[in-house]
C-alpha cells in the first residue's frame, strides 16, 4: 500500500513547539488552534498523555519528565526552537486515571501545573518564551483560554 498526501510540503520552520495531551479527540483542535489561532503553521509537536503534566513534578511521570526535557533540548538545538506552547485540556484521562484527581479539582490543578511546567522548562533549557492555554469544551465549540503563567 502506498498513500500520497496531497498536502504541500514546506521546509521552513516556525521555531515553535506545542506540548499537549495525546488525546486524539482534541488532536485536530490543537492543530487548528496552533495553526489558525496562534498563526504557527508547521509547529513541532510533543504529544504524550497528560501533556505538560509530566513537567509538573509528579512521581508518576518521572521517566517522561526526563525524556521530554531531552526532546526539548534536542529541538532547541536541531530546529532552533525559541518558543513553546503548553496546553492542558478538560477531562484529561491522565489526571483522572494516573494521578487520581477528582473531576472537581482537575482544572485548578491543571492550571497550576502549567506554571510548574513552565518553571521546569526554564530551569532545564534555554527557552524563554513559554505560553499556557486551557482547552474547554462548550456547546459553542472547543475554546482555548490563555493562562497567565507566574
Ligand atoms: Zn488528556
Amino acid at each position: 500500500m502506498c498513500y500520497i498526501s496531497q498536502l504541500p510540503y514546506n521546509a521552513d520552520r516556525v521555531h515553535a513547539a506545542a506540548m499537549y495531551c495525546a488525546d486524539g479527540r482534541v488532536g485536530e483542535h490543537f492543530d487548528d488552534f496552533m495553526q489558525n489561532g496562534l498563526k504557527l503553521p508547521r509547529y513541532d509537536r510533543i504529544a504524550l498523555p497528560g501533556g505538560p503534566a509530566c513537567l509538573a513534578g509528579y512521581n508518576q511521570a518521572r521517566l517522561e519528565e526526563q525524556g521530554v526535557i531531552d526532546e526539548l533540548n534536542f529541538l532547541i538545538d536541531a530546529h532552533k526552537l525559541s518558543k513553546v506552547v503548553l496546553i492542558q485540556h478538560e477531562n484529561c484521562a491522565f489526571y483522572a486515571g494516573r494521578l487520581n484527581v477528582r473531576p472537581e479539582s482537575m482544572k485548578q490543578l491543571q492550571i497550576a501545573d502549567l506554571t510548574r511546567a513552565a518553571y521546569s522548562i526554564r530551569h532545564h533549557t534555554k527557552l524563554e518564551k513559554i505560553e499556557g492555554y486551557y482547552l474547554r469544551i462548550t456547546s459553542e465549540g472547543v475554546v482555548f483560554d490563555k493562562v497567565e503563567l507566574e
